[in-house]
């Protein structure tokens, strides 16, 4: 990002995406309009730290979420995280970003209900909002902590007047309602299993993909 693009604010989105689906294209393209950034940049880790080495390597993963997201410019493949060989922690993305804005620029990082649950056991997960606001999509059948100490940071932070969020670089909690579609990667790669089709759970050429490199079977 250019420093002097100054008060455009930057969106983020990572997980996985093993692989990516209509879920996660449906949520970011309304985060780009919620938020009302140009595009919002979605960011496969390279090794995800909390969870057993996907069946598809982070570049067949930036290879699909490339595919699936070629002809929509909302949408931004970003490989930044697979530049490190190091695991993929998000403080360690946001920071970088941060460093390639300027101060006052927004900064939003993206996750959904389920990432906040668990958001305590993330690196240094206290000092994201140093850097960033989170913004936090719900998931179906996925509810908000309620007690501990994810539920007590979240009522420090939270902000749910958008445009005193948009006027600061960072330091809050946005929650939004989207919509979220039923689907998961998990029940994508046990259909493929299973050898049922997968079929408008993410975009055609994803679906050939998955088939030309015999991925999840
Ligand atoms: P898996 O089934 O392997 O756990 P996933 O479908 O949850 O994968 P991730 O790559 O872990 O996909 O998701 C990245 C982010 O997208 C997470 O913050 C997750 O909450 C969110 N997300 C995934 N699927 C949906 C969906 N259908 N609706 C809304 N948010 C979603």
């Amino acid at each position: 990002m250019d420093k002097s693009d100054n008060n455009m604010a930057v969106a983020l989105f990572g997980g996985t995406f093993n692989p990516i689906h209509n879920g996660h294209l449906r949520i970011a393209t309304e985060l780009t309009e919620v938020l009302q950034v140009e595009h919002i940049r979605i960011i496969p880790c390279a090794f995800p730290p909390h969870r057993v080495e996907p069946q598809a390597s982070a570049g067949q993963r930036l290879a699909m979420l490339q595919a699936a997201t070629v002809n929509q410019p909302r949408l931004v493949a970003d490989d930044i995280e697979l530049h490190r060989s190091t695991p993929s922690f998000s403080i360690d993305t946001v920071a970088l970003v941060r460093e390639q804005m300027t101060p006052q620029q927004p900064l939003f990082f993206c996750i959904g209900m389920d990432a906040l649950n668990s958001i305590n056991t993330w690196q240094r997960w206290e000092e994201l909002l140093h850097h960033c606001h989170i913004v936090v999509s719900s998931r179906p059948g996925v509810e908000a902590p309620k007690s501990g100490p994810v539920a007590d940071w979240v009522e420090e932070y939270r902000c749910d007047d958008l445009r005193l969020v948009q006027k600061k670089p960072a330091g809050n909690i946005y929650f939004c309602d989207l919509t979220m579609l039923e689907i998961s990667s998990t029940d994508i790669r046990n259909k493929i299993a299973r050898g049922d089709s997968i079929n408008f759970l993410t975009p055609d050429a994803v679906v050939e993909y998955i088939q030309q490199h015999h991925l999840y079977e």
